[in-house]
């Protein structure tokens, strides 16, 4: 596959403070200039982040940006919902990725979370094509999934419910992910499977968020990053080529390009893409 049609992504969360936002948008001016597809906004557990989510996307659209908003059920209703996607379309959002979300800590068993490919569906029937829907897939395995094929069973129906592609959590063992788009092939799924890049800036948040995730930071990796302690010069540098090295396998054996979780930093991100060639 040639390098001119790798194409990639950046994912912001929507800061808390005003110094975050502040940040946010140096932030995604520089990554700006690197010309990825798109931008996309998470949304807080639960829609816990709905407001703030939804200003951050809509004034990126003003300013120009071709941007996303990530975007769960949670707790809403049918109604609430229909006014959210409403608010997206009339701010020109073009692209939604479409979740089932998770419970937010503190909020008990009472909510009843809907599947991601209920929602598609739900965005489908009153939205049409409207939307360019991504959804989320997971090389290995999410941590509720029944079993291994369930979890296959369940991306396709996202698919068959309308998803125009999937964008998956991320990994450090690339077998896991070729594997995985086998076991896809096999089940019939024939849309792009976009792998989401996690660069390695800070050892003890991505073990926390791994092992709430489920995503697996192979033994050896684990070591290393260990062994580096509060060294943060060290963990950019063996980060950066460690991912970089990932990246290039993933191109080599035909990944269409990449989504990447750029924890709001320009560097850890650029500096991959950059080491891709990439960058125009
Ligand atoms: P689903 O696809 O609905 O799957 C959830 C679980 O249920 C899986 O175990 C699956 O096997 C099973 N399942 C699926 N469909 C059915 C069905 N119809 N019947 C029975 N079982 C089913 N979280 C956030 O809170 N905010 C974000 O912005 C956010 N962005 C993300 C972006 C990406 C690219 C990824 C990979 C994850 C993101 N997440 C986000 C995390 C995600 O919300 C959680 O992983 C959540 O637990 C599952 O969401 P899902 O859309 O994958 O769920």
């Amino acid at each position: 596959m040639s390098e001119e049609k790798i194409q990639f992504s950046f994912e912001f969360f929507p800061p808390k403070t005003e110094a975050g936002r502040e940040k946010l948008v140096t932030t995604r001016n520089e990554l700006n200039k690197l010309q990825p597809k798109y931008f996309s906004v998470t949304y807080g557990a639960g829609g816990s982040t709905r407001d703030n989510t939804l200003g951050i996307v809509t004034s990126m659209k003003n300013e120009g940006f071709n941007v996303a908003p990530h975007l769960s059920f949670g707790g809403d209703d049918e109604q609430s919902m229909l006014k959210l996607l409403g608010k997206y379309k009339n701010a020109g959002v073009d692209r939604i990725v479409a979740l089932r979300g998770d419970i937010p800590s503190g909020v008990g068993g009472s909510l009843q979370l809907i599947y991601a490919n209920e929602l598609v569906s739900f965005i489908r029937q009153h939205f049409g094509d409207h939307f360019k829907l991504a959804v989320a897939a997971y090389p290995e395995i999410h941590p509720e999934a029944e079993s291994y094929d369930k979890d296959i069973t369940y991306l396709k129906a996202k698919f068959d419910a309308g998803a125009d592609y999937a964008i998956t959590q991320y990994f450090y063992n690339p077998d896991a992910f070729f594997y995985f788009i086998e076991q896809c092939d096999k089940a019939g799924i024939n849309k792009p499977i976009y792998p989401g890049i996690m660069p390695i800036i800070n050892y003890k948040n991505l073990a926390r968020f791994s092992a709430n995730f489920g995503a697996d930071i192979p033994r050896w990796i684990a070591k290393r990053l260990e062994s580096y302690a509060d060294d943060s010069a060290s963990i950019h540098v063996f980060g950066l080529d460690l991912v970089s090295e990932l990246c290039e396998t993933l191109i080599d054996n035909g990944a269409p390009g990449f989504h990447f979780y750029t924890m709001n930093q320009v560097e850890p991100s650029a500096n991959i893409i950059k080491n891709l060639g990439l960058s125009s």
